[in-house]
């Protein structure tokens, strides 16, 4: 007896497109004997088909629950509809509808299938650089315009031979409907140039390229998201060299190694460290290091860290081929001079990076949008993100609340910005420091991709009160071209936001937040950086704050600590203590001056900034008088901290004012007596755990607040946040840290958009 037959159309939202979400439907439908079709729209997949209770109920059921590794479904809707009498099961073509859009997915690293196959010598694609399928390989940085076909993409260039459209064409094959596919037939091909001259192409240019990271010299490689800058990582002279050309002087590098196993001998690797080292985000994971590796010290001076990543691509797992005479790990740090972004096109590397690489591996696929490496680190068995870029954009974040179509600009330094479109926040990649031309026109041009690729017409654009963030001119440029609506957002609200929402914090919530910033335009035209809020999402109220010193210089301040360290003697009613031995290597006579700047208020604004006082006590205690790069000394301070010692310096709560007079005073004694920097750096981070517990628990008497959100840029410094949340969890608080966008102004762009959401009533109350 046949049983009867219904219909039922399917609609599902989310990531599943350029995923293998159609083929991976055509194998269900197979399987459950389902008929009927499926296809892509431009708002997600649509399916109709036909069959037995029993099946459908089946197929409905693999359909969500074994989706493909790259897919993610946020939406299923499916309606009974009269039975179409469907004879077969097919893919149709795609069919766009006005006004939709459609999460693109990230850059996926080498699956385990291509890499089998890239390293089995039968296989028709054995050592191609290219190799990829549905579920790995280019996305985000390749896409040109959607919907996401061939044409579309920077593939364009290459058409496929005939095994390729083969297996382009069957829908049971891994690689149906991979955009990127590619063999060494028809596919982007590499080659090696050196002095001028394109010297080999193919396995001859990979294995040139090896030689030259073998004899110590500078390789540029063409990767994924942009130029790599390698060399070997054990080699000191090497590194020493690719530091003077590239105008780095102390800055860490990012280092790849072929296998879990050569890390392990560098650095401490937990079961969630190797875990995201090999998922297939593959991001920098930054690792304890371990005495006696053989990485070179110049590649990371001054710290205990390492930041390390497998390989991602089939490129890099060539150039990486372990042999014995080849290096066994590689400094892979971002192709560019000093802070300039990333070179991405070939003509360009030839002309920027020239006076840096002694060769360069090219090849002819073209990259769209430039994109970093990620870095992460490993805080209570999850990701503690400090640079979100490849492998995670433009993934977005879905939101609990329909926000409408919002476009937040971001900040000055680390900049990203977010675009909202109803419940998704794109928060695009990192964009870099927004100090010259290229960086501001790779924010102007990412702002129209992201706008055009996902159908975004905002009509609300909020941005950080900074008047001279370039981010900022930007929004109000746009505001009165378009007339948008706007918002002016405080940055360390902003900070406190972005962590709220990604917790799913509800409208209305009132926390206690700890914004620990370098620096941030405040509600009184002064810097702030040490701020604890009280508030949510709609307003906000500042409650305590670090007392107000000095920045003598402005920012040549921040570049010499030691100016730092004399201010907040000077704040701390110390003068007294000038002939610190830390400051021993300051001529008097500049000292004067600056106490003279700072006694009449020339170029010497007022800051509460955190940052800067961890900057200040790292000058006095010896760590340095001079940074290299941003938050050097503090993040040198952190490094040296003793973990034996237990006590810390005192510190005053005086009402809205917190008083650092008596740890400096503390600490002004330490230094006299000889006590080790170690001792003293810890006793200082300790002081500061100690503050926030009585700042959080006089919080909760007064106003009964239990949610402590921990955000801003000295909340990466890792003693302190492990120390602050043990503390604050074992007092009974709710602490709350960010998981998905960085601490520091990477991810102030998501708080900026739900400040203003929350302002202009679309996140309700
Ligand atoms: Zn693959
Ligand atoms: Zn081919
Ligand atoms: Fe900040």
């Amino acid at each position: 007896m046949m049983s009867e037959v219904y219909g039922v159309r399917i609609q599902i939202g989310g990531i599943v497109q350029g995923v293998g979400f159609r083929p991976f439907v055509y194998g269900l439908a197979q399987r459950h004997g389902i008929s009927g079709w499926v296809r892509n729209t431009s708002a997600g997949v649509e399916i109709e088909v036909d069959g037995s209770p029993a099946h459908l109920q089946a197929f409905m059921h693999a359909l969500q629950e074994e989706t493909p590794v790259l897919a993610q479904i946020d939406s299923f809707r499916c309606d009974d509809i009269p039975p179409s009498g469907f004879e077969t099961f097919e893919i149709q073509a795609s069919k766009p509808k006005a006004g939709a859009y459609q999460p693109i997915s990230p850059d996926v690293s080498l699956c385990l299938d291509c890499r089998g196959e890239l390293f089995d010598p039968t296989d028709r694609r054995y050592r191609y650089p290219f190799i990829n399928c549905t579920n790995c390989g280019p996305r985000f940085t390749i896409i040109r315009d959607i919907p996401y076909d061939r044409p579309n993409t920077t593939m364009a260039a290459f058409e496929m031979c005939d095994d390729c459209r083969r297996e382009y064409d069957d829908p049971l094959d891994r690689r149906y409907h991979a955009q990127p596919v590619a063999c060494p037939e028809c596919g982007p091909q590499i080659w090696l140039e050196s002095d001028g001259s394109e010297s080999s192409v193919g396995e001859q240019a990979l294995q040139a390229a090896r030689d030259v990271l073998r004899a110590g010299k500078i390789l540029a490689v063409k990767g994924l998201g942009g130029f790599h800058l390698a060399c070997d990582a054990t080699n000191p002279k090497a590194v020493g060299t690719l530091r003077r050309r590239k105008l780095r002087v102390d800055k860490p590098f990012g280092l790849m190694a072929p296998d879990l196993a050569t890390i392990e001998k560098e650095a401490h690797i937990g079961e969630t460290e190797k875990r995201t080292l090999r998922s297939r985000q593959r991001p920098i994971v930054i690792l304890r290091r371990q005495p006696g590796g053989a990485v070179a010290m110049a590649v990371a001076p001054g710290q205990s860290t390492l930041g390390f990543m497998l390989p991602y691509t089939p490129l890099h797992e060539l150039l990486l081929e372990p042999a014995p005479d080849f290096p066994p790990v590689l400094v892979m740090t971002s192709g560019n001079l000093s802070e300039e972004p990333i070179v991405t096109g070939n003509l360009e590397a030839r002309r920027r990076l020239e006076a840096l690489a002694d060769g360069f591996l090219m090849n002819d696929r073209e990259i769209e949008t430039r994109c970093d490496d990620s870095v992460i680190r490993i805080f209570r068995d999850g990701p503690y993100p400090l640079r979100r870029a490849r492998g995670y954009a433009p993934r977005p974040l879905k939101l609990s609340w329909d926000l409408g179509q919002i476009l937040a600009t971001g900040a000055e330094l680390k900049n990203a910005f977010c675009l909202v479109r109803g419940p998704y926040a794109f928060i695009s990649h990192h964009i870099g420091d927004m100090e010259n031309y290229e960086t501001l026109q790779a924010f102007e041009q990412g702002i129209r991709h992201y706008e055009h690729i996902y159908n975004i017409r905002p009509d609300l654009v909020a941005y950080d009160l900074h008047p001279d963030y370039l981010a900022t001119r930007y929004a109000l440029e746009r505001t009165r071209t378009e007339s948008l609506r706007a918002v002016g957002v405080q940055h360390h609200h902003a900070h406190i936001a972005a962590c709220m929402a990604e917790h799913g914090l509800q409208p209305g919530t009132r926390v206690i937040g700890l914004a620990f910033d370098g620096t941030g335009y405040g509600l009184d035209g002064t810097i702030w950086g040490g701020e604890v809020l009280v508030g949510g999402y709609a307003s906000f109220e500042r409650v305590m704050h670090l007392r107000p010193f000095r920045l003598p210089g402005g920012d040549l301040a921040v570049r010499e600590p030691w100016r730092l360290g004399l201010a907040l003697l000077e704040a701390a009613g110390c003068e007294a203590e000038l002939d610190l031995p830390a400051l021993e290597g300051i001529d008097m006579e500049r000292r004067t001056v600056v106490r003279r700047q700072m006694a009449q208020g020339v170029n010497s604004p007022l800051t509460s900034s955190m940052g800067r006082l961890f900057d200040a006590v790292a000058a006095l205690i010896g760590v340095r008088t001079h940074v290299n790069y941003e938050a050097q000394a503090a993040i040198e301070l952190e490094a040296l901290v003793d973990p034996d010692v237990q006590d810390g310096y005192p510190m005053l709560l005086c009402g809205e004012e917190i008083d650092y007079s008596p740890m400096v005073q503390a600490l002004c004694e330490d230094t006299e007596n000889g006590v080790e920097v170690g001792v003293m750096a810890a006793r200082f981070h300790e002081a500061i755990v100690n503050l926030i517990s009585e700042c959080c628990r006089q919080l909760r008497t007064d106003q009964d607040l239990h949610d402590v959100v921990l955000s801003g840029g000295v909340w990466q410094n890792m003693i302190l946040l492990e120390r602050s949340v043990a503390r604050l969890e074992a007092e009974g608080f709710r602490v709350f840290w960010h998981r998905e966008v960085p601490a520091n102004d990477g991810g102030l762009a998501l708080g900026q958009a739900l400040i203003a959401a929350a302002q202009v009533g679309a996140l309700g109350k």
